[in-house]
């Protein structure tokens, strides 16, 4: 963030968040840098993004966990300099957290009445995990109430409602076939709510940091797509910000692992990865604090932002069926040939619809339709 001012010298004060802290102005602003620009917003917009995080109020926020692992939690608290990523927990005041809070039992349970009592259409809720809908929700229940009934509770009376990981997005690991519990996301839950929803197996704590963010610069969440999911996270497909993309567009493909063409840092295509069709910005973001990501890392994506991933992109190292050209018999002049025209007709699709996106921005999004199994060819 070099040739940034001071705070002060925007007219913005954060020093009462910053003390106690031991953060430094210079860490602090490339803390606010680095949300301006994962929201794809100019650079302009750091001093508003500082004086939100320096005010005084503190909404309410109150964290659901029901059938999850707890990783979407890990991935939010996992930053490397915890002093500055903790800022947003400081401006924050989280009511209710299972796997944060001190409370537990009796005490955690009266915690989360008062707070949709005194906080009604005040806080924030977010939801992590799926909600299981067998046998009267008997699968996952708090308190002796199904994890149903809470979300209705919960989640009716917010001001916002944010869905964080896959689970609480389409149902995720807990509803892969067989889905013994019947397991959905929150939208399917509860159709007609309006969510933002932020997929990933877990989804990267920069988005969700940075719609929290969003939020307290600027009172509402940001523009989402047909999904619900925020547009500066999935906006774009990661096949098309990849590092690896020029050796696609090139037929150069890793054929085995640990093989020469995986070494050079070729292409994962034939390995099984999934970023041509999955919507995120891993690539430009990064995980871990911007060390690396998954592609970068040797392996392909997943595909873990997109419904039904858990059934539709297994076994994982099997390859994308829906790119023709492809094969043990085709030259790589051929592969190059026909990827071309693929890319240029995926680039005018992917296009036309961001524009259609765009324009839609639905107000109620209802459960992703997950998609169906895709076969090989
Ligand atoms: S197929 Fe995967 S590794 Fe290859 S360019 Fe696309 S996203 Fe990158």
């Amino acid at each position: 963030m070099a040739g940034l001012a001071s705070t002060e010298d925007r007219g913005v004060s954060a020093a009462p968040l910053l003390e106690g802290r031991g953060v430094d102005r210079r860490s602090f602003l490339a803390f606010c840098g680095l949300m301006a620009s994962t929201l794809v917003l100019p650079e302009s917009y750091v001093p508003a993004i500082a004086k939100a995080l320096g005010a005084a109020k503190r909404p309410v926020l109150v964290w659901l966990e029901f059938q999850d692992c707890a990783g979407c939690t890990e991935s939010f608290l996992r930053a490397s300099n915890p002093s500055v990523g903790g800022l947003v927990l400081d401006t924050l005041s989280i009511n209710y957290h299972e796997t944060l809070m001190a409370a537990s039992g009796k005490d955690a349970e009266a915690l989360l009445k008062q707070t949709v009592g005194n906080e009604r259409g005040q806080y924030i809720a977010v939801v992590e995990g799926a909600i299981p809908t067998k046998d009267n929700g008997v699968y996952c229940t708090i308190g002796g109430r199904s994890a149903l009934d809470i979300a209705h509770e919960v989640c009716s009376n917010a001001a916002a409602v944010i869905t964080v990981g896959a689970c609480a997005f389409y149902g995720g690991w807990p509803s892969a076939n067989p889905d013994p519990t019947g397991a959905v996301g929150l939208g399917s839950a509860m159709p007609g709510t309006k969510i933002v929803n932020l997929p990933g197996c877990p989804p990267n704590g920069v988005n969700i940091t940075a719609t929290l963010v969003h939020f307290l610069t600027f009172g509402a969440m940001p523009e989402v797509d047909a999904m619900g999911r925020p547009l500066f996270a999935y906006g774009e497909l990661i096949h098309d910000s990849c590092e690896r993309r020029a050796h696609f567009d090139a037929g150069e493909f890793v054929q085995a692992w640990g093989d020469d063409a995986h070494r050079k840092g070729w292409c994962l295509y034939e390995m099984g990865c999934k970023g041509p069709e999955t919507h995120h910005n891993c690539a430009s973001v990064r995980w871990n604090d911007g060390t690396n990501w998954p592609v970068g890392a040797g392996h392909g994506c997943i595909g873990c932002s997109e419904p039904g991933f858990f059934d539709a992109d297994t076994p994982f190292y099997k390859r994308l069926p829906n790119v023709p050209g492809f094969g043990v018999q085709t030259t790589a002049d051929e592969i190059g040939v026909g990827i071309v025209a693929l890319t240029a007709a995926a680039f005018a699709t992917h296009g036309l619809i961001s524009i259609v996106r765009n324009r839609l921005q639905p107000e109620v999004v209802d459960e992703p339709t997950v998609p169906v199994e895709r076969e090989e060819n």
